[in-house]
């Protein structure tokens, strides 16, 4: 899953980008929000992090252009400013949290998986299709009642097809899905994932329809 952290903070935007890596997400990471709502329109990121005071554009005009345009990607808002009307106001616009600064990466963290079941509608932690179990918090992930082991490009793939059982993707829109802006991508890298995840789970896992791209198959 790919967050996308909105933070003019150097220190604030460093440490948020670490800490979701080592939890398994993918980051990007703007210090400012020019450009918000043209990389939010491919869905490509599952949540977005939006600090309020930013440079050339304040976080509430991102969120409301961000909001008319009928992007619906869940946004939590990381914000010093403590003020209950800052809050109402940002709840209003179409935020789906509002945390404060200084805050706790367990919290911010229990927060995103929050918003992530939220938005997809799951109530727990535990996710399952078939015969295939995920646990979205310890990463655990069974088959027929076997564990799993995936390495942790393996496991966000296998998760943005359970995300969206039915949708076809298309390698490109994968690799969007699955790297950020400054790692590097080997060419084959998406289909050498699906490969593993067919061995190491089955090879009607994950479905290939011809000259689209890949789906989630049958479990
Ligand atoms: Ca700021």
């Amino acid at each position: 899953m790919k967050i996308l952290v909105i933070e003019d903070d150097q220190m604030i935007g460093d440490t948020l980008q670490r800490a979701l890596k080592k939890s398994g997400y993918t980051c990007d990471w703007i210090q400012e929000g020019t450009q918000a709502e043209a990389l939010l329109a491919n869905g490509e990121y599952s949540l977005v992090i939006l600090d309020l005071g930013l440079p050339h554009r304040d976080g509430f005009s991102i969120l409301t252009a961000v909001r008319a345009k009928k992007i619906e990607t869940p946004i939590l808002i990381l914000t010093a400013r403590d003020q209950v009307s800052d809050r109402v106001t940002g709840l209003d616009a179409g935020a789906d949290d509002y945390m404060l600064k200084p805050f706790a990466l367990e919290e911010l963290e229990a927060r995103i998986r929050m918003l992530l079941r939220r938005h997809s509608q799951q109530k727990t932690s535990l996710l399952s299709f078939g015969a295939l179990s995920v646990n979205t918090v310890s990463y655990e992930v069974t088959y027929e009642s076997n564990p799993v082991h995936l390495s942790s490009k393996e496991y966000k793939l296998l998760m943005c097809f359970l995300e969206k059982p039915k949708v076809v993707f298309s390698i490109t829109q994968l690799e969007d899905k699955l790297y950020g802006w400054n790692e590097e991508v080997a060419s084959n890298a998406i289909e050498v994932h699906i490969h593993q995840l067919r061995k190491k789970i089955d090879k009607k896992a994950i479905k290939n329809i011809r000259n689209m791209g890949y789906r989630l198959g049958e479990l």
